[in-house]
């Protein structure tokens, strides 16, 4: 019997958006067609704003999630490490507003032996972005050349790495298309996968700062990375973390930074503190030079007294062409021209603070993007004097305003007015952890 052989009809792009339009789940070829073209640049930001948000209104399947990833992991290198012999282990956040942890964990870690290859992102939507805050540090390069590696380092995707994600994420922050678990699953999976580490701790956010505003999308997402990771044979631990108010007391590139030295010297707000503190337990825990993650963190505690977490900062900032003198002086590191006190109205307690709208006053102010061109002030931000819980007294400052622009300021001040809720009693106070995903152990 004579069988006609039919080639595969040729995918096409707009294809590939109406089936995703449509709720119909797309073959692991489609989403390799879709990754592969948009990376290559056949196919344009239009279209891909489109698929994305089909995705986002759609959501994906596990099978459309995992050819998603691997097909983000593949767009570019894995990295060998192989030459280390400690445990490659890393963290990564889903974002928030203030929350500048991996600046802390890179050298914290690094210091107690584990071997740190931190892929970090840029801002996207109104939270931060670890690499916008290294590149405060004036001449620090986040392009750091793979070979140059020497164990701890806080790269951005080089044209190496998960090429795929560093396009889509910068579409997604313009267009309205980061807020789907499945889309931040596969982006976050697929850069940390690349790093060809062991063992990976997700900070995964809930709150009115966060992505995943309710808890029950934060644990949905923590469960799809852990078992996106785990599929790929890895360690994955996820903590559901608070994010219902800013992560300590500064919000903006160089202002974090700063805040961060802070804690490398023992110091800084005590909830960025225990949260640093709690994250590099479960590292040292992952990456088996502790026990159990209140040892993990009592070895934090020890590498941060011991000025060895700040030296390995500065040690990584000196490899990655920083200014490594804003270290023993940060206020070497760019500031604001003006500073603007945003006055309580009432006395009483602030009961809430509307975290996203504080993402976006920095935003606003021009430390993150509005559009995907443009370039962020990394000198403007906002420094907190209240947060949820404290008393205020009417004309008593809640936050300043650090900026450069007359006009930026005044609409960060409107969003900082609305964005602070004072009542008369305090608030039950919400956990930083709020619960743990993934392997468990020694919690306590
Ligand atoms: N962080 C990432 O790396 N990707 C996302 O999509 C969201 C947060």
């Amino acid at each position: 019997m004579n069988v006609a052989l039919v080639s595969a009809p040729a995918i096409r792009t707009v294809d590939v958006i109406r089936k995703k339009r449509d709720g119909v789940e797309l073959s692991r070829a489609e989403i390799e067609y879709f990754v592969r073209g948009y990376t290559s640049n056949e196919i344009p930001d239009y279209q891909a704003a489109a698929w994305l948000m089909s995705a986002v209104i759609r959501g994906l399947t596990r099978a459309e999630t995992a050819a998603l990833t691997d097909a983000m992991l593949r767009s570019g290198e894995v990295l060998d490490l192989s030459e280390f012999s400690a445990k490659k282990i890393d963290k990564h956040s889903t974002g928030g507003v203030g929350d500048k942890t991996s600046l802390v964990l890179a050298p914290v870690a690094a210091a107690g032996g584990l071997i740190v290859p931190m892929i970090s992102g840029r801002g996207l939507g109104h939270t931060g972005g670890t690499l916008d805050k290294l590149e405060s540090i004036p001449g620090f390069n986040v392009n750091l050349p793979i070979p140059e590696f020497r164990g701890c380092a806080m790269i951005g995707q080089t044209a190496e790495i998960a090429p795929a994600d560093r396009k889509l994420y910068a579409l997604r922050d313009v267009t309205g298309t980061v807020e789907s678990p499945y889309l931040i699953c596969a982006s976050i999976m697929s850069k940390k996968l690349a790093e060809g580490i062991d063992g990976l701790v997700l900070d995964v956010k809930t709150g009115s700062g966060a992505f995943m505003k309710k808890e029950e999308d934060a644990i949905f997402l923590a469960e799809l990375m852990v078992e996106t990771g785990e599929r790929m044979g890895k360690q994955v631990t996820a903590l559901i973390t608070d994010m219902d108010q800013p992560l300590g007391l500064l919000v903006g590139n160089s202002l974090e930074v700063a805040e961060v030295l802070d804690v490398l010297r023992g110091a800084g707000p005590q909830d960025l503190r225990d949260l640093c503190l709690e994250l590099a337990g479960w590292m040292f825990l992952l990456g088996g030079a502790a026990a159990s993650v209140t040892q993990g963190r009592q070895m934090a505690e020890q590498l941060i007294r011991s000025g060895k977490a700040l030296e390995k900062f500065g040690q990584m900032v000196a490899l990655q062409g920083g200014d490594s003198s804003v270290i023993a002086d940060p206020r070497r590191l760019p500031q604001a021209e003006h500073k603007l006190d945003v006055l309580s109205l009432r006395s009483g307690c602030v009961m809430k603070i509307d975290c996203e709208a504080v993402g976006i006053a920095c935003v606003v102010l021009g430390g993150g993007r509005e559009k995907k061109e443009d370039s962020v002030d990394p000198s403007v931000g906002l420094a907190l004097h209240k947060k949820v819980g404290d008393s205020v007294v009417a004309g008593e400052p809640l936050c300043a305003i650090h900026y450069n622009s007359e006009a930026r300021a005044a609409r960060a001040k409107t969003l900082i007015e609305a964005s602070y809720q004072i009542g008369e009693t305090p608030p039950t106070k919400r956990p930083l952890v709020h619960r743990v995903i993934g392997k468990t152990g020694d919690q306590n």
